[in-house]
Formats: C-alpha cells, sequence, structure tokens
C-alpha cells in the first residue's frame, strides 16, 4: 500500500508530489501520481500554448519548486533578468521560462517517475487506506489527495448549444491545438478575460485574416484574479475565525476577479485594436446559426449580425466542484462533509475525512480565492506538510 496517491498531475499534484515524497520520508516509492497524461503539467502547456500566452500573471515565487527563490534565481542565472525584462513584467516570469524552470524540478527530482498513466473513477475504503479504482487498476493508499483542477470543465455561453460541434472549438479543450485552426477569413474569439484576450491578440499577429474580439461588458482591468493579500501566505488565515462555510464562500467570491485582464494584456488589445489588426465588439450574442459552408452567424439585439467562418470560445472553465459523479457517490459512501454550495469542509491539514485530502479548487473554502492558483498549490503544501506520517 502507498503511504499517498495523488490525483491529477498538473501543477498542483506535481508540485505537491515534491512535498508528499519529502513528507514521507524522502521515499519516493511511497509516493504515485495518477493522471490520464502521461506528461506533467500537460493541461498547463495546452492551455497557455494555445492562448499565446507570454508572461505569467503570478507572482515569480509561484511556481513547483519549494525554494520560494527557485523561479527567481534560475531566470537571474539564465541571464533574462535585466531591467527591461523587470520593467515589462513588473517581475512576472516568461511563460518559457517558468516551463523551462518546471522541467528542471521535475527532471531533477524525478518526479515523471511517480506518474500511473490513468483516470480515477472510483475512491473507497479498504482496510488500512483507501482504494482506487481506475483505468489503470486498483491501487491502494494510506492518503489520497485530490489534485484535479478545473480545466476538464469547458464552460461554453448558452447559445452554442444550437450549434453542431464541428462550428466551433473551445481552445482550453484537452487536445485542441490553435496551430490546427488554419487559415481563415473571419475569426471570432468570444470571452472577454485573459485567455480570449490573449487568444485574440495572438491570431491578430498571424495575419491570415480578420480577427474579432467579441465580449459582453468592456475588459475589466486587474493585475491579479485575486485581491493581491489572498495571494500572500498568510492570505488562507484570513478565513480561520469564520465558522460560517456560506459566509466563507461569500469571502472567496468577493475576493476574485473573475473575467479581467492584466493591465499589459489590455494594452496589447488596445494597440491591435489601434493598428487596425483587430476588432473589439462589446455585444452580447441572442443566437447563433450554422452556416452550411462550415461558418457561423451570430445575431444581436442591437446590432448587425456577424459572419465568422472560425469560432472560438475562450470562455474558461467551470466553477462547479471537480470529480463529477465518481467523487459524488465517494463523498456519500465516506460521509465527507460539504458546504451548502457542495465543496468540501476540510481541516487545517486540508483532511476532508477518512485520509482524503484536497487542494485545489477544493480547497477554497479553507485557502481562499487564490487556492486554484500556482499560490494555492504552495499554500496546500506547506498544510500537508505537517500531515503525520504512519
Ligand atoms: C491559460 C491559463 C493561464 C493561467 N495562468 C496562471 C498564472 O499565471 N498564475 C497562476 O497562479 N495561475 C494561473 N492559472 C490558473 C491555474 O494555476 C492553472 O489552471 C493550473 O494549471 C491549475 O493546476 P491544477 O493542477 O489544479 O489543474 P490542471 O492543470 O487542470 O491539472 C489537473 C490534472 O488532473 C487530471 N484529472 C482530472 N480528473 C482526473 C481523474 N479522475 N483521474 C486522474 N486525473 C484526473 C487532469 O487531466 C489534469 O491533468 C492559469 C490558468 C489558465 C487556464
Amino acid at each position: 500500500m502507498l503511504e499517498w496517491l495523488i490525483i491529477g498531475g498538473g501543477i498542483h499534484g506535481t508540485h505537491l508530489s515534491r512535498v508528499l515524497t519529502a513528507q514521507a520520508g524522502g521515499d519516493a516509492a511511497q509516493v504515485r501520481v495518477l493522471d490520464p497524461h502521461k506528461e506533467p503539467l500537460q493541461r498547463w502547456r495546452e492551455c497557455t500554448r494555445n492562448c499565446g500566452m507570454e508572461f505569467l500573471r503570478s507572482p515569480l515565487e509561484d511556481h513547483i519548486a519549494d525554494d520560494p527563490l527557485s523561479l527567481f534565481i534560475y531566470r537571474r542565472d539564465r541571464g533574462t533578468h535585466s531591467t527591461t525584462h523587470l520593467g515589462r513584467t513588473r517581475g512576472r516570469a516568461a511563460l518559457t521560462v517558468f516551463n523551462d524552470h518546471a522541467d528542471d524540478v521535475i527532471r531533477r527530482s524525478g518526479l515523471r517517475d511517480l506518474r500511473l498513466v490513468g483516470r480515477a473513477t472510483g475512491l473507497t475504503s479498504v482496510a488500512g487506506g483507501l482504494g482506487v479504482d481506475s483505468d489503470a487498476g486498483r491501487i491502494e493508499a494510506r492518503r489520497v489527495l485530490l489534485a484535479m483542477g478545473i480545466t476538464e470543465q469547458l464552460r461554453y455561453p448558452d447559445w452554442v448549444a444550437a450549434l453542431p460541434a464541428h462550428h466551433y472549438d473551445h481552445v482550453g479543450a484537452p487536445g485542441f491545438d490553435v496551430a490546427g485552426v488554419g487559415a481563415w477569413e473571419h475569426c471570432v474569439v468570444v470571452g472577454g478575460a485573459m485567455t480570449a484576450a490573449q487568444t485574440a491578440v495572438a491570431l491578430s499577429k498571424s495575419g491570415s485574416g480578420e480577427v474579432t474580439l467579441l465580449s459582453r461588458g468592456e475588459l475589466r482591468c486587474h493585475d491579479y484574479d485575486t485581491d493581491a493579500e489572498w495571494i500572500r501566505p498568510t492570505g488562507p488565515a484570513r478565513l480561520a475565525d469564520e465558522p460560517d462555510f456560506d459566509r466563507r464562500r461569500a469571502i472567496v467570491e468577493s475576493g476574485r476577479h473573475p473575467g479581467s485582464v492584466t493591465s499589459s494584456v489590455e494594452a496589447a488589445v488596445t494597440l491591435a485594436v489601434g493598428l487596425g489588426r483587430l476588432t473589439h465588439t462589446v455585444a452580447d450574442v441572442v443566437a447563433a446559426e450554422a452556416r452550411p459552408d462550415g461558418g457561423v452567424r451570430l445575431q444581436f439585439a442591437d446590432r448587425d449580425s456577424i459572419n465568422a467562418d472560425r469560432l472560438l470560445i475562450a470562455t474558461g472553465f467551470d466553477s462547479r466542484r471537480p470529480g463529477g459523479e465518481w467523487l459524488d457517490a465517494a463523498a456519500e459512501e465516506l460521509g465527507l462533509p460539504t458546504a451548502s454550495c457542495g465543496y468540501p469542509i476540510v481541516d487545517e491539514k486540508l483532511e476532508w475525512g477518512s485520509g482524503v485530502h484536497v487542494c485545489g479548487p477544493l480547497a477554497e473554502l479553507e485557502l481562499g480565492p487564490a487556492a486554484l492558483n500556482i499560490a494555492g498549490a504552495r499554500f496546500a503544501g506547506r498544510r500537508l506538510a505537517a500531515v503525520e506520517s504512519t
């Protein structure tokens, strides 16, 4: 029986596999990460590549290594730590540097060796621990960490339901590669947040045809997607004095800036519009119609319709509790407590009950609005390092 099985090997599961290997006395044989992808961080790489993201939104301290200064030192030692660079990014890492650093950590720590390729489909109690059913077989562990994230839960505007699936793509869909979009006459990117804005700007630079960013409102500017106090190490402690989980939920939501963009991404949109490479249309679609040529016609209440031969949906991910049916069944069977919003009620070691621990969005009522961000993975690491080994 393993000491720890981590379900999900994205940024959270990968960072925490390092932390939990140390927690298990440095014995790598005691920890495994179950994920459908062979490579660590695959969903991160797909999503960030497809939107053409150049810089992270979060500070340099947020990465998958242990030492908060690790990425800063890595960047400095590779000669990219120039005054111009810093001025442009306000201390944020370029995506290429972040990914190279992550690869370095994964290689040096042997984190790829911890991976089991498969998808969890069930979680039950067994003598001395937990049993996880998966398409890679049954795995038993004393403790299980749920690190599934939300990036498989694609969010669509309601009107998309009227379109056949081959008339649009979601830029966050598993396996989608923006490079395969090919040539277009008019590409419409739907959404008003970071992914939509960056995707539209990146496509407008490729010069293949007309590009429209279609958002329901004007872009809203916030340099981070939560209030700054929530990404500080002291952030989660702000929830500790609140025993009412409905009020915790309200605090979590009020600390977030969903659907916002950084000032540099807003400036990139303004520049592309100013150069005539991008159109930014602020309007609400009331109906969508599939055209026989594979394109779409988008209709509005108060302006002319738009025809597009490429429709890219960039409206992000659904915030419902990750896991779906198998986790619903496990929560019921193991008697795991939930708040009225359906999210786990956990203790300070992020234990939901019976050796089941959580991180990422599943831990947001304990760690706050930044739980699903890279900062949240680091908060979870500090809590999980304190779990006593058996
Ligand atoms: C484009 C983009 C840019 C972002 N930029 C930033 C940023 O700059 N700073 C920041 O702090 N945050 C950022 N975020 C938010 C967040 O940090 C990322 O989404 C991050 O990848 C979340 O990591 P994760 O490990 O929770 O989830 P994921 O990367 O989604 O990994 C979860 C893994 O679990 C797997 N999984 C799901 N179900 C199962 C199952 N049943 N069994 C086994 N495995 C399963 C999935 O396949 C996936 O591989 C960004 C998000 C996006 C989409």
